[in-house]
């Protein structure tokens, strides 16, 4: 860029500007929407590897702009990084125990990402809304990834274990995904991984892909950590994961993720007229 003509310089950085001006108008616009509780949260269903039962949800965040969804993995990572996740977060987390109360039977995942996890407050603000929504903490389990753990073990662990005191449980998110090292990570006492979708996938296309994940199953199960795997497309995955040792499993192939109604549906059949 530095030797292009002037008037390419310029039409760069006003390309730049536009970037700039659309981040911001989608900031103000999911600001908006979060205060006025414009966000849904819909449910995917976890089911028992042994049965195939549903044991639980994970609860994922949608929103809907100008009549067009914007991906999670676009607007979760805005609110990090302008602190709409402080309302955002606490938003979502009421929704799902709200939700969950009609759901006696299930466990409730939901996720936490990591700047929730920096805010001094996080901890007893989340046990209050748990405890305000009359949900029993046990039937709770907060994933995160492994991404605060690694950048910041001391403070992670502390505000890990005042939740945990608290009676909820936590996951390890997306495991497989990154750099992780199992041998480092298991020292935190997690109470449950979650095996990525792409080690879920490598797991079936290569007879080296499998001894990485039934070895990875193995070393968290001794270590006392189920391992629920996401991510599950097909029944020969899900049967190759069941024999791995993998105890839940969660993906297309058991139920995308739906509305409250629909997991309500999904538990109750309505009565067929
Ligand atoms: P995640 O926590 O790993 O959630 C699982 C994602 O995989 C979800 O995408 C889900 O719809 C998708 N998925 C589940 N089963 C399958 C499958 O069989 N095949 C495929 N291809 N995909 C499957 P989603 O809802 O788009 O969420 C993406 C990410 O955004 C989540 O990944 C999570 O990191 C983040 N996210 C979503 N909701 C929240 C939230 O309420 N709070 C926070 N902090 N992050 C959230
Ligand atoms: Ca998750
Ligand atoms: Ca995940
Ligand atoms: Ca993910």
């Amino acid at each position: 860029a530095k030797h292009a003509g002037r008037g390419r310089a310029m039409h760069y950085e006003a390309l730049m500007d536009d970037d700039r001006d659309l981040r911001r108008e989608m900031e103000e616009a999911l600001r908006a929407a979060v205060a006025r509780g414009e966000i849904d949260v819909v449910y995917q269903p976890i089911v028992r590897a042994r049965g195939r039962d549903i044991c639980g949800v994970e609860a994922l965040a949608r929103w809907t702009r100008d009549g067009q969804p914007v991906p999670p993995d676009v607007f979760i990572p805005l609110a990090e990084a302008t602190g709409i996740i402080d309302a955002l977060g606490p938003l979502i987390l009421k929704r799902a125990c709200e939700a969950a109360r009609q759901w006696p039977d299930l466990g409730i995942s939901i996720n936490v990402s990591p700047a929730q996890f920096r805010n001094p407050y996080f901890p007893d603000q989340a046990l209050a809304i748990i405890s305000e929504a009359g949900i029993d903490p046990a039937r709770i389990t907060l994933e995160i990834t492994e991404g605060y753990f690694i950048q910041n073990p001391g403070r992670a662990k502390l505000v890990m274990d005042r939740l945990k005191a608290g009676g909820v449980r936590i996951a390890l998110d997306d495991f497989g995904a990154g750099f992780s090292s199992i041998g480092y990570l298991i020292r935190f006492g997690f109470d449950r991984m979650k095996i990525d979708r792409s080690l879920t996938m490598a797991g079936q296309q290569s007879i080296k892909g499998g001894a990485m994940l039934q070895a990875t199953v193995a070393l968290a199960a001794s270590f006392d950590m189920p391992v629920t795997a996401e991510g599950v497309e097909t029944a020969e995955q899900a049967a190759f994961l069941h024999l791995c040792g993998c105890d839940q499993l969660q993906g297309y192939f058991y139920g995308r993720p739906m509305s409250e109604k629909a997991i309500c549906d999904l538990i109750a059949p309505p009565a067929a007229s």
